[in-house]
């Protein structure tokens, strides 16, 4: 069954709660209550109470150590310890009947639909196991239906609190994680994937390659044209670089001003064929007043040109630099380090100013 746990530290901590105060509970109701507790009883609730206490603790402090599988059972053993209590202590109150909010709270909060429905009904069939027998058929029938009708109107509530909140929460990641403008990663968020996409690439020895793109005039646009303009060249050129780095595992990103890098996950020819390709998207933006914009492109490849993100940055960096000093609409690509000329210019093959 998928059950889609989502805030394993929220559902530990939940668990953990109900069954320390699961353990005085039964301390209190099972020996304290009573008037005439048999001592076989006392040492069974006694026995209880610690296991409880114990093993909300482990929930509390040591989650790691807990099986994944007990926060999909836990709505079930909760269920399960209710009704059991309720029905040992011969209570059918409605304090004794709320404690099935616990898993239906629970379900609701960390757990899919599918678990949802599973737990109302397995809640509905322990209260009416507990009511009919203690309250017999009339009055535990009516007691019966508003629990069950209770009990599925909180979860409704709560599992549509639960969806608005993973709404917001992806609007803000969004928000984190894009540049507004152009929508694709901002630098924050590619740093994150560089160092991401490094480290598997040591792992894997597969190559990658860093693509940093500058346009060229790009200042030019702004100024004849407007800010507005300019605005637009930027989202035309971030579209382009999507086309082109399509791949599952491409990232397109803006540094800042008019300044992007692709990292993909190719080696030093494929990055050259893709610069290329990026060259020939770009020629095709036919919505600009001032035609298409002109750009510069630095590539460095992992491991050929650098060991480390931060190295294979500066390299990428060094490329694009040198193809803006050869004349700009031109791709650069960085030479091994200690290599007499640090980049093999390539003539671009679509060069076009503002
Ligand atoms: P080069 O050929 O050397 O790259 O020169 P350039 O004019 O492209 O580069 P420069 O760094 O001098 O200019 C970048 C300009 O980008 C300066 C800044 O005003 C403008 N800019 C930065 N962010 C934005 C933005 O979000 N929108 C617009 N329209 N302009 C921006
Ligand atoms: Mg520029």
């Amino acid at each position: 069954m998928h059950y889609q746990l989502r805030d394993e530290a929220g559902a530990s901590r939940s668990v953990a709660y109900l069954l320390m105060g699961a353990g005085p509970f039964m301390l209190v109701t099972g020996v304290i209550l009573p008037d005439h507790p048999t001592p076989g009883s006392v040492a069974v609730f006694v026995l209880l109470t610690f296991l409880f206490l114990g093993a909300g603790a482990l929930c509390r402090w040591r989650p790691e150590r807990v099986p994944h599988l007990a926060w999909l059972f836990a709505p079930f053993f909760g269920i399960a310890v209710i009704t059991g209590l309720n029905l040992a202590t011969h209570d059918a109150s409605t304090g004794a009947q709320l404690f099935y909010l616990w898993p239906v709270l629970y379900a609701a909060n960390f757990l899919s639909r599918a678990v949802n429905y599973l737990t109302i009904t397995l809640v509905s069939a322990g209260n009416a196991a507990v009511v009919f027998s203690i309250l017999g058929a009339t009055v535990g029938l009516s007691d019966w239906a508003s629990l069950t009708v209770a009990m599925m109107l909180t979860a409704v509530v709560v599992a549509s609190l639960r969806g608005r909140n993973e709404r917001l929460r992806e609007v803000l990641e969004t928000q984190a994680y894009a540049d507004p403008l152009t929508g694709v990663a901002n630098r924050r968020s590619f740093d994150g994937e560089l160092a991401r996409a490094v480290e598997s690439a040591h792992r894997t020895g597969e190559p990658i390659a860093l693509m940093t793109l500058d346009i060229d005039h790009f200042k030019k646009i702004n100024d004849t044209w407007g800010h507005g303009v300019g605005d637009q060249a930027l989202r035309l050129v971030a579209d382009a670089l999507r086309r082109v780095a399509s791949g599952r595992d491409d990232v397109v990103g803006r540094l800042g001003g008019d300044e992007f890098v692709v990292l993909m996950r190719t080696d030093r020819m494929g990055a050259r064929r893709a610069a290329d390709d990026v060259r020939a998207a770009v020629a095709e933006v036919a919505t600009l007043p001032g035609g298409p914009p002109g750009l510069s492109i630095g590539i460095a490849v992992l491991p050929d040109h650098a060991g480390t993100a931060v190295e294979l940055g500066a390299a990428s960096d060094a490329a694009l630099y040198e193809a803006k000093e050869g004349g700009r609409g031109r791709t650069a690509i960085a030479h091994p380090p200690g290599a007499r000329h640090n980049v093999d210019q390539v003539p671009s093959v679509t060069v076009t100013g503002a």
